[in-house]
């Protein structure tokens, strides 16, 4: 599905108030989670500027030669956010507790509400297990409010064909709308507060302006090339926050870039996480491992 941008409401003139760069982050050393996932995480829930957002991975680009033996991680609990995965190369297969499963390539975002508790795994699938190949892709977690945190687990698989694509003016390149609202083009993700998620590729040379609203969190990470965002140069696997106050993203691409464009209205509750449960006090993070061990966020059946 393509869209051509005339209608402007996310494309601003440069005199609406730019959103001020707070910092551009490198990423940090890797580590593994499982044997499939070798990721940087770009930031974490001990961050409160990035609200509603909580961690982002960023998981390759890394070759993984064939093998007979799925790599992945295994069974594994979360309460109280959703689970975002975008596979830009490889394939990933998920199934959890609750009922939820799918396999998702590239270009395809698998969106999970782990809500009031589940467990699940995400392996490689077999195909590219058998094949090898080159994996990415990007894991984020969105916080949910207080009121949602034990809504029931849901699972959407959103398939790249489900993705509306937009051709930015003047060839400067595309933009995927996962979730939110760009140039009056909705995303088909199903949030539960406003959260903006949109795959950008920018050619070298040309540039585009954005607009996220006055008041909503604004962060691109950058996987490939090179950008300046209102003024700040950012490289390869760099992060660059934005200020909330603002609304206008101005993006210059040096070298042909591949982003990853994050917005969303901050939730403003206390973050309170242990591992894979995030909720808003400690009492509520000792109830979810209780309430995990006791085997009530479910289990996998066998395969
Ligand atoms: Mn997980």
């Amino acid at each position: 599905m393509t869209t051509t941008a005339t209608a402007t409401k996310n494309t601003v003139s440069t005199d609406t108030a730019l959103k001020s760069v707070i910092h551009v982050r490198s990423a940090p050393g890797g580590h593994w989670v499982g044997d499939g996932f070798p990721v940087r995480t770009m930031f974490g829930y001990d961050d409160p500027q990035v609200s509603p957002f909580l961690l982002l991975d960023y998981a390759g680009p890394r070759h993984f030669p064939a093998s007979d033996t799925p790599r992945g991680v295994g069974e594994h609990p979360h309460r109280g956010f959703e689970t975002v995965t975008i596979v830009y190369s490889g394939e990933v297969e998920h199934r959890d507790s609750a009922g939820g499963g799918g396999k998702i390539g590239p270009g395809d975002v698998q969106w999970m509400t782990a809500g009031s508790g589940l467990v699940h795994e995400e392996m490689h699938s077999p195909a590219f297990t058998e094949s090898g190949g080159t994996f990415e892709a990007v894991q984020l977690w969105v916080n949910l409010p207080a009121r949602l945190k034990m809504t029931p687990p849901k699972y959407q698989t959103i398939l790249s064909s489900d993705i509306p694509e937009i051709a930015l003016e003047g060839d400067a390149g595309t933009l995927r709308v996962i979730a939110g609202t760009a140039t009056n083009v909705k995303g088909p993700a199903d949030t539960f507060t406003p959260v903006a998620l949109w795959d950008v590729r920018l050619n070298a040379g040309k540039g585009t302006v954005l607009s996220l609203p006055d008041g909503h969190m604004a962060a691109i990470m950058v996987m490939a090339g090179s950008i300046v965002v209102n003024g700040s140069l950012v490289r390869e696997a760099e992060f660059v926050l934005l200020d909330k106050k603002g609304e206008a993203l101005r993006i210059d691409a040096q070298k042909d870039a591949k982003l990853l464009i994050l917005g969303g209205e901050p939730l403003n509750e206390p973050v309170f996480g242990y591992g894979p449960f995030v909720m808003n006090t400690r009492e509520e993070i000792i109830q979810a491992a209780n309430d995990f061990n006791a085997g009530k966020m479910g289990r996998l059946s066998p395969k």
